[in-house]
């Protein structure tokens, strides 16, 4: 007996088929009931297969692998392009909206001079537009004054890119020239714009450096600058959300490093050459003091001078406190030591 209940309509072969829960099930059927379709149709089904559309199984009665691997093919395709419609269609406003998102996006970085950001998110926009053009047919979107936007805004890059070619004397005169026209003033903005940014981004770049190697105070005098330039010369469009982002970046770095910025970085001091932190100069100089001990033993009241008035040089540097008060008792009392020895010398 011939089943005709489990018939469905395949949208890849575009005609009704029977359809079996599981390969077996489909082999069964063709081992029951060849002899008795062969006898009223001609034709027997010969093996089963696995329809991707219809996730299920189907017999056919041609044997031909070409036919069986073109079909196949073919259903993929249908099927990559099932999901890519539905799902634009389920969601096609949240696509909608991350296309203007982008658009915007694009728009600040060429009035910022952030180019390689622009064109990035340039290019994000037409994949957006693409794969709504293909995958349905959005009658909501103006196809035309999108290629007019794209146009002109890749219009702007190359102006910009131009500008930024041209050698630096013919940037400066345009730069100081007094009725510039719309583009011209655009382009000057962007310029300015991305010159403190460069300069920002520079800055961060090095603190992650000083950051690695432990240097808290140059992460802080440096981070110290950024905060400047942030605060007053940032003038482009979109600046709060730049500004914002900055700020960020900058405290995260402080949490990293360790550092406040409250407080002024702490200065250095030059001993002999060499610049360093106020502990480290208390240091060097105890050091000086132990060393003179041995030297006064020698006799060498010449090296001893010498050493001391590098010392007296270093303790002018430091602050008025009382570590330095007790160094400075110290100085005096080698000053007197060495300067017995020498008149000594020369009795
Ligand atoms: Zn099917």
């Amino acid at each position: 007996m011939k089943p005709t209940k489990n018939k469905v309509f395949c949208v890849s072969c575009k005609r009704s088929k029977m359809l079996f829960e599981s390969q077996a099930k489909a082999d069964n059927f063709i081992l029951y009931n060849k002899e008795e379709i062969k006898e009223e149709n001609g034709r027997a089904p010969v093996r089963s297969y696995y329809c991707r559309l219809c996730g299920g199984w189907h017999v056919t009665s041609s044997q031909s692998e070409v036919t069986k691997a073109r079909c196949e093919r073919h259903d993929k395709q249908m099927v990559a392009e099932v999901d890519r419609f539905a799902k634009i269609h389920e969601d096609v406003d949240s696509v909608i909206n991350e296309l203007y998102d982008r658009w915007e996006e694009a728009k600040a970085a060429i009035q910022q001079g952030r180019l390689r950001a622009a064109e990035l998110s340039m290019k994000k926009c037409l994949d957006i537009l693409n794969s709504l053009r293909i995958s349905t047919k959005y009658q909501h979107l103006n196809w035309d004054k999108w290629a007019i936007h794209i146009s002109d805004l890749q219009k702007k890059i190359a102006r910009y890119r131009e500008f930024i070619g041209q050698p630096k004397k013919e940037r400066e005169a345009l730069l100081a020239k007094e009725d510039k026209t719309k583009a011209e003033e655009e382009i000057c903005m962007a310029y300015l714009a991305y010159q403190t940014l460069f300069k920002i981004e520079t800055l961060l770049e090095e603190v992650e450096k000083d950051i690695e190697r432990g240097d808290k105070d140059a992460v802080k005098e440096k981070l110290i600058e950024c905060r400047t330039l942030v605060l007053y010369d940032i003038h482009c469009p979109y600046k709060n959300s730049l500004k914002r982002d900055y700020r960020n970046k900058i405290k995260e770095k402080c949490n990293r490093a360790q550092v406040s910025l409250c407080e002024e970085a702490k200065p250095r001091y030059l001993i002999e050459g060499k610049y360093m932190k106020y502990k480290d100069a208390m240091y060097y100089l105890i050091k000086k003091f132990e060393a003179l001990q041995a030297v006064y033993d020698s006799g060498d009241y010449y090296e001893g001078l010498w050493q001391l008035s590098i010392i007296g040089k270093g303790l002018k540097e430091l602050p008025d406190n009382s570590e330095t008060e007790v160094l400075r008792q110290q100085y005096e009392h080698w000053c007197e030591l060495f300067g017995e020895q020498e008149k000594d010398s020369s009795v």
